[in-house]
């Protein structure tokens, strides 16, 4: 297959559903070979079967990103697999509305644990790989939560806010190794997360009439996909270090004189 990513070699974290599977297969549609992990391997076969029957080449393993030893193990097979690994989409997370004064030790290390241990284990396996090989492309699920508070999501906020740390300082450190690192933030986006956290009655309202988006919707998972094929590209290449949101616009609206109260 040709296209954009012909040749490459790309893997995608939470490769199973919503904004992961999207970015799978929008990457095998433009020709990369993609290896999908998750930890729910049924999710992977079908990621795998929709961009086999599209005619495209991907793979999958079980990885649970938060184990640094199941990381380094799958990291070492593609490397192994492949000549070399040019794109890392460290997309797996978990979200968790569990009020301030609630949130436990557990429930904390979890979400932190995911979202932002579980990209640096990636990140720092892969990266290792990248040095090696003449450099590559690291790229981070983080959210517009990570710049503006949703509450009651105070580990999840924190996780991406940090994520955006990590990346700025890996595209700095890593340049020298010709590793770009950039982030992208989707806004509201058309998923499970998102409908479980706001359950399935509102998701008519939040993609037809949504008040508070400009576009008035919510952002679909192969517009966040299109994002990642962009600053994977190389036309892309004098791109890193970048937050680059997808969010309707949501992040734009201060929302001020809408919320005032009539005279
Ligand atoms: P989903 O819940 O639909 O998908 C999350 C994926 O991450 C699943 O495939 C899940 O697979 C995987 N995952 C979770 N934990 C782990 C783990 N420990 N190891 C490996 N894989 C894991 O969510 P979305 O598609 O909505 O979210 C994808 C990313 O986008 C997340 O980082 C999320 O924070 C971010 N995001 C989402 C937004 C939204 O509105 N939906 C907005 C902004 C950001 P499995 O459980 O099988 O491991």
């Amino acid at each position: 297959m040709g296209g954009r990513f012909a040749g490459r070699n790309v893997i995608v974290t939470g490769a199973g559903r919503g904004i992961g599977e999207a970015t799978a297969l929008a990457f095998a549609a433009e020709g990369a070979d993609v290896l999908a992990l998750g930890r729910t391997v049924v999710d992977l076969d079908d990621t795998v079967r929709q961009i086999a029957e599209a005619g495209g080449r991907a793979w999958r393993a079980a990885c649970d990103v938060t184990d640094e030893a199941a990381v380094d193990a799958v990291v070492a097979d593609a490397a192994q697999r492949w000549d070399a690994i040019h794109v890392l989409i460290n997309n797996a997370g978990i979200d968790d509305d569990t009020p301030f004064l609630d949130i436990d030790h557990a429930r904390w290390r979890a979400v932190i644990g995911t979202n932002l241990t579980g990209a640096f284990l990636m990140a720092q396996a892969v990266a290792r790989q990248m040095a090696r090989t003449g450099g590559g492309v690291i790229l981070h699920t983080a959210s517009v939560d990570a710049s503006g508070a949703d509450g009651p999501y105070a580990a999840y906020n924190s996780s991406k806010a940090a994520l955006l740390g990590l990346n700025r300082t890996m595209a700095v450190e890593l340049a020298q190794y010709g590793i770009r690192s950039n982030c992208v933030s989707p806004g509201f986006t058309h998923t499970a997360m998102t409908e479980q956290a706001v359950g399935p009655g509102l998701m008519n309202y939040l993609n037809g009439s949504f008040a508070r988006v400009p576009l008035r919707r919510l952002v679909r998972t192969d517009e966040v996909a299109q994002a990642f094929l962009y600053l994977a590209s190389d036309q892309a290449s004098g791109v890193t270090g970048i937050d680059l949101r997808v969010d309707a616009g949501l992040t734009a609206n201060l929302f001020i004189l809408e919320t005032l109260p009539e005279e």
